[in-house]
């Protein structure tokens, strides 16, 4: 690797770059990025690149300059936990809710995760990866680099499968870094009903083994809840995963302090999402196994949900705290990571830079990327977007606009508004 500018495939100047190196903004004004092969070789103020370059300066700097005049540079968000694929509608529950309706009434009429299982199960490969198409394009035009994709609407062999081939064919179609997630522990299948066992040994000695051999998940997700699977089949779970070598990472203490947390982090999973029951004891778990605190505040949001993540136990502990969508259609149909910034700050009390670090650095982390992605420095993806903002805080602070002007991925411009 030089650090020397000869010739880069693609140089930006004069852009305000915030790096987000070590979670900081770590900002440079006037800066310059240069890139080739897709990784950033140069990074640093514009002045030193014009100092460093002058002993080379009969040879062309770079194959394409582009003047940012002034506009920002920040990484690519890294949406770490979403379940971007599925089939059918469920815009008539939240009327019914609106209404009045509870979860028992819509789930008597066929509704809730049900009607999204039978959706999925009933959609083809091809309708699905056609659906999930237009949100990862919306995805990239507001600024997403990097998307975690979860599978757990199938719950059946052959339906887990065809989310994750989606998930594939979406990494190849797209230039996005997409991280599938096997999520067979998502909800009991109504087949099922009453033998919950019944469905773990289904995912312990079927599913998970197929997962593996056909290498298309990076990790393993379970929901544990009273609504969904218990401490202990969690644990038959993730000892089934981590003998086969795939990394676990948890929903846990969403709705009750399940001891989850706790679990997750004898495993050394990757993150703990939701977490708004976590303990302190949880909380201290995590932190001696370093695994990462995922915030979800769109399904606080639409929940409307009143207890919090213990944020201030999560800083004080020194857990990083990444920030993501949980795109899915029953309790989060937040696209975009700007929103979700924004009730970061404004549900949780998170900072600007809090929430963008949790929206870059440490969504990377939470999916063990962080040595590629995440934060702008030497060596690392050249995925980053230029945004048409006056300073960082703008991507938390305004609502309802997108000010993205380019989005870079591997040092390609993908998506120009
Ligand atoms: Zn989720």
């Amino acid at each position: 690797m030089t650090h020397t500018p000869t010739s880069w495939d693609i140089l930006f100047i004069h852009a305000d770059i915030a790096t987000m190196a070590q979670g900081r903004y770590n900002s440079i004004k006037d800066g310059a990025i240069g890139v080739t092969q897709g990784k950033i070789q140069w990074i640093g103020p514009f002045d030193k690149l014009q100092m460093e370059r002058r002993p080379f300066s009969s040879h062309p700097i770079a194959d394409e300059i582009i003047d940012c005049a002034g506009k920002w540079i920040l990484p690519g968000f890294v949406d770490c936990h979403t379940h971007l694929i599925w089939a059918g509608s469920r815009s008539n529950e939240f009327e019914m809710r609106l209404s009045g309706a509870s979860y028992e009434d819509i789930a008597k009429q066929g509704g809730g995760i049900a009607a999204t299982v039978a959706a999925v199960r009933g959609a083809s490969e091809d309708e699905l990866f056609s659906i999930a198409s237009r949100r990862i394009s919306h995805f990239l035009s507001r600024g997403t680099t990097c998307v975690e994709i979860k599978s757990g609407y199938g719950l059946d062999l052959e339906n887990e499968l065809k989310m994750l081939a989606v998930a594939q064919r979406l990494d190849q179609k797209f230039p996005l870094h997409v991280s599938p997630t096997f999520l067979g522990a998502h909800a009991l299948p109504p087949e099922y009903k009453g033998r919950a066992d019944d469905y773990v040994d289904l995912i312990i000695n079927t599913m998970l083994p197929e997962v593996k051999s056909q290498g298309i998940a990076c990790a393993v997700d379970v929901f544990c809840e009273s609504i969904a699977f218990s401490l202990n089949q969690t644990k038959q779970l993730f000892t089934a995963a981590t003998d086969l070598g795939l990394p676990v990472k948890l929903h846990a203490e969403q709705l009750s302090d399940s001891g989850g947390a706790a679990l997750a982090a004898q495993f050394n999973a990757l993150s703990c999402d939701h977490l708004e029951c976590l303990s302190l004891d949880g909380a201290k778990a995590m932190a001696h196994a370093g695994v990462i605190a995922v915030l979800l505040p769109g399904a606080f949001y639409m929940l409307k949900e009143t207890r919090k993540p213990p944020v201030e136990n999560l800083i004080r502990l020194g857990i990083p705290m990444a920030l993501a969508t949980d795109l899915n259609p029953g309790t989060s149909p937040v696209h975009d990571m700007a929103t979700v910034m924004n009730m970061g700050c404004v549900l949780f009390g998170l900072t600007c830079e809090q929430a963008l670090a949790g929206a870059t650095i440490n969504g990377a982390k939470a999916l063990g990327l962080d040595k590629r992605k995440g934060s702008l420095e030497t060596g690392k993806d050249a995925d980053f977007v230029v945004w048409d903002i006056d300073t960082p805080a703008d991507l938390c602070y305004q609502m309802g606009i997108c000010p993205v002007n380019k989005v870079v991925i591997a040092g390609k411009i993908e998506y120009n508004a």
